[in-house]
């Protein structure tokens, strides 16, 4: 396996989804991992381009069966990552996104320690974040209070991860976020050192 996972976790409102979609538009190499969820659909969203939507139970069966790298019950709803599509787009040397909360960031990083690159991204204050959820308006009142409240859970998480984007302005939180994807390609810790010196000496 040749390839880098990046990691972007945040408060649901934050704009990592719109930056990790961006990302993923302008490097070939990057490809979005989607998640399987319980949650329904809004009328913005698109099957299989947002989200890979399912029922409760079918998603209970591929738990069962081991199809997920992990998954997390977040804001009263489940949402897993496909091991076998990671897997597939890792051996082709792609950096696989991931957009999920910091209990996906936490199973991941056990499982890729090495080759894994975390970013944590939210906006410079709590009432900024409640503005940009209200004026979303993908979400009722009771929903955003819900996402407001795990905000804070969330943040007490900043410590886990490698890199803090606020994101303020959007195309400044592009820019850094592109140059954390650069240096996450060429992580040291990515190559075994034995490995690359037999080949380099070759
Ligand atoms: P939303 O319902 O707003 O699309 O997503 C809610 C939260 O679930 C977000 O923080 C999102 O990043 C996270 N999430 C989406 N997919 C996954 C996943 O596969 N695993 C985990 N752990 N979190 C996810």
């Amino acid at each position: 396996m040749s390839g880098s996972l990046l990691v972007v976790s945040g408060p649901s409102g934050s704009g990592k989804s719109s930056l990790c979609r961006k990302i993923c538009d302008t490097y070939d190499y990057a490809a979005l991992s989607i998640s399987t969820t319980t949650r329904a659909l809004r009328a913005s969203e698109k099957e299989g381009v947002d989200y890979l939507f399912t029922t409760k139970e079918a998603f209970e069966k591929a738990i069962e069966q081991g199809e997920f790298l992990e998954w997390a019950e977040v804001h009263g709803n489940f949402y897993g990552t496909s091991k076998r599509w990671v897997v597939d787009m890792l051996s082709k040397g792609k950096t696989v996104v991931f957009d999920i909360d910091v209990q996906g960031q936490a199973a991941i990083a056990k499982l890729f320690s090495d080759r894994l690159t975390s970013v944590f991204v939210t906006t410079p204050s709590l009432e900024i974040l409640k503005d940009r959820l209200v004026k979303r308006a993908t979400d009722n009142a009771e929903t955003i209070e819900r996402r407001l409240k795990n905000a804070l859970d969330e943040m007490a998480q900043i410590d886990y991860f490698d890199y803090l984007v606020i994101n303020d302005r959007f195309d400044e939180s592009y820019e850094t976020l592109k140059a954390i994807v650069l240096a996450s390609r060429v992580k040291r810790s990515k190559v075994s050192l034995c490995d690359f010196i037999s080949a380099w000496k070759a």
